[in-house]
């Protein structure tokens, strides 16, 4: 049998190679920070990752997950509702909802999960969902796991999301889902349009916070904050592995009874394992940093302004953004691989992004800016792209 199977697969992964589409990984040989060694010796700054507070190396969270390995033990061997709750769990599931202004919060071993435990359990086939068409593909999987009817919006297209509210008002319940932050471009999903549609038609909002949670807004707080609507979005959901420490964890937070209903019907929630306790632990301390001073987010927005000014100026093209992810257009596929080799070669680690991942002809360098970068590493950044800009004839 498996030799059929072994050439099946083998052709595939050609083709895959063939297409220029297969992912190969680059080996970091020490932590995650701005400045990275990779296993062929080389160190370059890492503009790449999603660490925007530049915590995945942060002494306090180290020390906390350290403190928690002492009291509580490595992990928990259960779900949480046989025997995998520590008040660690309880304690950070708080935190989360202080953070977001929201009434509960339920953890999940990533976000992927809370993600795809989030639709199913809560609505059914006389419901819809109504979706952005660039949301995240755990949010398509969940969706896909319900029984809800379902529309879809191209990306932050009000007009779209009015005529798809109007065309699903006989059904019993709406839910309107979108990213707070798009990955390939950093915009802002328009959330106070969103929140006044869904008020004149009656819909509900979820809000995947994944990438704005911890960068949008003055404290961070998300596209909730930035939009002055703390507390009347129904549900959030986002990470532990991004910008808040960037070990793993994902979270859904908002009404009381939707987190209730999660814990007793979500099934990644009931099915699969707790966090360790000392990435509870770390979250936590987390929290309790963000709550104390507001230095992180500061330092973030002052480096994300300063390096767009500085690329604007020196004549490149960047899509409009109000998040830690700048995308530096290039339009064309091969000269995104190209550009994205010679920055490497001047020790700056970013990606190339081109079709399918992003539109035909919309090629690009995604630069992701952190609170961890010092001044003269944007200024290095920035002049790496000068350089390999004029270089490839990108900008004069
Ligand atoms: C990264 C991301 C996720 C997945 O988060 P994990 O915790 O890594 O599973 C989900 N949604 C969005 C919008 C993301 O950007």
């Amino acid at each position: 049998m498996y030799t059929n199977f072994k050439e099946f697969l083998s052709n595939e992964l050609a083709n895959i190679q063939e297409a220029g589409l297969y992912k190969r990984e680059r080996v970091i040989v020490n932590p995650q920070q701005a400045n990275i060694k990779i296993s062929s010796g080389q160190e370059v700054l890492n503009f790449c990752a999603n660490n925007y507070l530049g915590l995945s190396n942060n002494s306090n969270l180290i020390e906390a997950a350290k403190k928690a390995l002492d009291t509580r033990g490595f992990g928990m061997s259960s779900v949480r509702f046989i025997c995998g709750t520590q008040d660690l769990h309880l304690e950070l599931e708080k935190k989360i909802s202080d953070f977001f202004g929201t009434e509960d919060a339920i953890l999940y071993a990533a976000c992927f999960d809370a993600n795809g435990g989030v639709f199913e359990p809560l609505l059914s086939e006389e419901d819809a969902i109504i979706s952005d068409s660039l949301n995240h593909a755990s949010i398509i999987d969940g969706v896909r796991l319900c029984k809800a009817q379902r529309y879809r919006y191209a990306n932050a297209n009000m007009e779209e999301l009015e005529n798809c509210l109007m065309v699903s008002q006989a059904q019993r319940f709406r839910l309107i889902v979108t990213d707070g932050v798009f990955s390939m471009d950093g915009n802002v999903a328009p959330l106070d349009k969103i929140y006044e549609l869904a008020q004149k038609y009656n819909a509900m909002i979820m809000v995947d916070e994944s990438h704005s949670a911890g960068v949008v807004g003055e404290t961070g707080r998300g596209t909730t904050e930035l939009y002055n609507l703390r507390g009347k979005v129904e549900i959030i959901t986002g990470t532990l592995g991004k910008a808040f420490g960037g070990a793993i964890g994902g979270f859904t937070t908002g009404k009381k009874e939707v987190i209730d209903m999660l814990r007793q019907r979500s099934r990644p929630y009931l099915f699969s394992n707790s966090i360790p306790p000392m990435v509870a632990a770390a979250g936590i301390e987390m929290f309790n940093m963000m709550s104390k001073t507001n230095d992180l987010q500061d330092n973030l927005h002052s480096n994300t302004a300063y390096f767009l000014g500085k690329m604007k100026s020196a004549g490149f093209d960047i899509k409009p953004t109000r998040s830690a992810i700048c995308a530096v257009m290039l339009y064309d596929a091969k000269l995104s691989q190209e550009f994205a080799s010679k920055m490497l070669e001047e020790g700056i680690y970013v990606i190339g992004f081109y079709f399918p991942v992003v539109p035909k002809d919309q090629a690009r360098i995604r630069v992701q800016i952190s609170a961890g970068h010092e001044p003269e590493h944007i200024d290095r950044c920035v002049n790496a792209f000068i350089k390999v800009g004029k270089e490839l004839g990108v900008i004069s």
